[in-house]
């Protein structure tokens, strides 16, 4: 599996483009459909995956409207599709609906604006909670520490740079 970093919007929110042969998955496609449709030209969308739906990070939702779309709604919490498999796992706080998605084949997750490089998302926000955030860290901190964490934003970083250097685990 390839993952395509894309910044979207004004915001400047991270995409993921997770490519497999000539599937591709899209993780959060904030907005700006024109980009992310050119760098998935040739290949075939098999889902979409949201970690929280503000704005930045699903402004282009409408443009795939037939698409499978995987979010916080899911009552299953592990999926295969073709090759990709990956689980759902609840990291709420930031708002009310944020999910993380983790592919432990590939030891890699995507924590939208759950925690980014040596911090973690606003909690100041309609749903947020300070205390959930708190909670769903000490759940995350449990997993491999050479696990790679894509964020919404910044920099990609590894789980055990965050239990060693962001204040906030
Ligand atoms: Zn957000």
């Amino acid at each position: 599996m390839i993952v395509d970093q894309v910044k979207v919007g004004s915001f400047r929110t991270n995409c993921y483009l997770l490519k497999s042969g000539n599937d591709v998955i899209i993780v959060d496609p904030g907005d700006d459909y024109v980009t992310i449709k050119n760098h998935i030209e040739g290949y075939t969308v098999v889902a979409i995956l949201v970690t929280h739906y503000h704005f930045d990070h699903v402004g282009a939702l409408a443009y795939f409207k037939d698409i499978d779309v995987y979010d916080y709604r899911c009552d299953k919490k592990k999926y295969n599709l073709g090759s990709f498999s990956f689980s759902i796992i609840d990291t709420k706080g930031h708002t009310s609906d944020s999910v993380s998605f983790y592919f432990e084949d590939e030891k890699v997750l995507f924590v939208g604006d759950f925690i980014f490089k040596n911090t973690i998302g606003r909690t100041d926000l309609e749903t947020s909670s300070f205390d959930d955030i708190n909670k769903y860290i000490e759940i995350i901190k449990k997993y491999p520490d050479d696990i790679k964490v894509y964020p919404g934003h910044g920099h990609i970083t590894y789980l055990g740079e965050e239990i060693k250097n962001n204040p906030f685990f």
